[in-house]
């Protein structure tokens, strides 16, 4: 795939390149930390933790012993926090880390455009973010350089290429560009990979089919109105039940799950029937959808958003407010209503705005506790990947300090239950391990 082949070549040389077969087992022991282990109120007292490979293998008061043989790191803890890697649940690779303006750009190559997802990757996992969903863009290639250890990032889940209906949220064509469907010509987005343009049972499918013939690990479908579109109006309803079946029936059969992007009542509630197991956004809901969520089992993917910039057209400035104006009653709900709760941050085509990735999160305190919001962006939104079953490329549990779960791990200067805004500045972050792996340790 062309996207994979940059990616490899422009990593090529780096210091994570996997380890011969028969060099010895690599393990870390964390000596003297306190563990917030995903989903608990308090941190335990002081402990050691011992991963071997890329496994927790032990956790324990007394003093733990390696395995014979094995080639030990210990990282004295001083008493610090020793806490899961964080995960953002809705997340663009590539759209996030360059402007409109710069992906329309006629000097703006594929290999540009990834090259800056790649390095933006790389700044996830340095802001403490060891795993994220990919909602929507050309990840691929970034993700199967990261898993080979050419490229460093956070794991990710891939959804390929966004579907959308002609007119809906994906339909990123620009004034000029006309249908394919009647003028033969692919549009720039579908050309780079960001979007499909489908319409009709048949063209759902094929776009379903081909995303998973790619590796996506979950399929993502847009099913209503945007905030950050000049085009799509936030009330439209989009996709029939009929093509929306189509995509969940296209991704049921490779043992995966649908997710839309919606926000009001009637697309959540279409999403709903035909079968979608994840809803992303729906700050517009009434309190009877948000209940309806929770009967059904249906996850609700939110976030916190900021308005849009004072240089957007006025009408994605409106759209925008109008969805943050909703948002204090959609986490209210809920919660109240025991909703299974994702939690993400969505930027989009504005790179300045990254590094405030991990900042987003202390927008939560609105709503939540510092142990609620941690377990949020932790423990709870590790739940949503078992729904990728045989497609989840990272099986193993996530989001979670305990015997046998994947060892990403982060090591706080500071109690972050007692005082979250800790987590918002990465200087504060003094180990951050991927997978068995320290990629960064300023305690050396
Ligand atoms: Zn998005």
């Amino acid at each position: 795939m062309r996207s994979a082949v940059f990616v490899l070549a422009m990593v090529a040389g780096c210091a994570h390149a996997q380890a011969p077969a028969n060099s010895p087992v690599q393990a870390v022991l964390f000596e003297n930390v306190r563990v917030f282990d995903g989903k608990s109120e308090r941190l335990t007292p002081p402990v050691n933790v011992l991963v071997v490979g890329n496994t927790i293998q032990s956790i324990g008061a007394l003093p733990i012993t390696a395995p014979a043989g094995a080639e030990v790191t210990r990282i004295v803890g001083n008493g610090r926090t020793l806490m899961p890697g964080l995960i953002d649940n809705h997340v663009h690779v590539v759209m996030t880390a360059s402007t409109q303006a710069e992906m329309v750009d006629p000097q703006a190559t594929f290999t540009s455009i990834e090259a800056k997802g790649a390095e933006e990757a790389r700044q996830m996992l340095l802001r403490g973010f060891t795993t994220v969903r990919d909602l929507g863009g050309p990840s691929f290639g970034i993700k199967k350089a990261i898993d080979s250890g050419q490229a460093v990032g956070p794991r990710i889940y891939p959804s390929g290429a966004m579907i959308s209906q002609t007119s809906g949220h994906g339909d990123s064509r620009l004034p000029t560009e006309r249908s394919r469907r009647f003028f033969g010509k692919p549009s720039i987005g579908e050309e780079l990979g960001f979007n499909f343009i489908a319409d009709g049972r048949d063209e759902v499918l094929t776009a379903t089919r081909e995303n998973l013939r790619f590796g996506a690990a979950q399929i993502k479908v847009m099913a209503g109105g945007g905030a950050a579109t000049a085009y799509d109006p936030l009330d439209v309803t989009q996709y029939t039940l009929d093509e929306l079946k189509a995509a969940v029936e296209a991704a049921d059969d490779w043992n995966t799950y649908v997710t839309v992007h919606a926000y009001t009542v009637k697309s959540v509630r279409r999403s709903i029937d035909a079968g979608v197991k994840v809803i992303e956004h729906g700050q517009l809901l009434d309190e009877d959808t948000i209940k309806l969520l929770a009967q059904k089992g249906v996850f609700l993917s939110l976030q916190a958003l900021d308005p849009a910039p004072p240089t957007a057209p006025a009408n994605v400035r409106e759209k925008k407010d109008e969805v943050i104006r909703g948002t204090d009653n959609a986490f209210k709900w809920a919660k109240q209503h025991k909703v299974k709760l994702l939690w993400g941050t969505d930027f989009l085509f504005l790179p300045s705005q990254n590094k405030n990735q991990a900042r987003d999160i202390l927008k939560l305190k609105q709503w939540f506790t510092p142990p609620q919001a941690l377990k949020l962006v932790t423990h709870d939104n590790a739940q949503v990947f078992a729904l990728s079953g045989p497609r989840n490329p990272y099986p193993g549990k996530l989001g979670v300090v305990e015997q046998g779960a994947l060892a990403d791990l982060l090591l706080v200067d500071g109690d972050p239950l007692a005082n979250l805004d800790l987590i918002a500045d990465q200087k504060n972050l003094v180990v951050i391990m991927k997978d068995g792996k320290i990629y960064k340790n300023t305690l050396k």
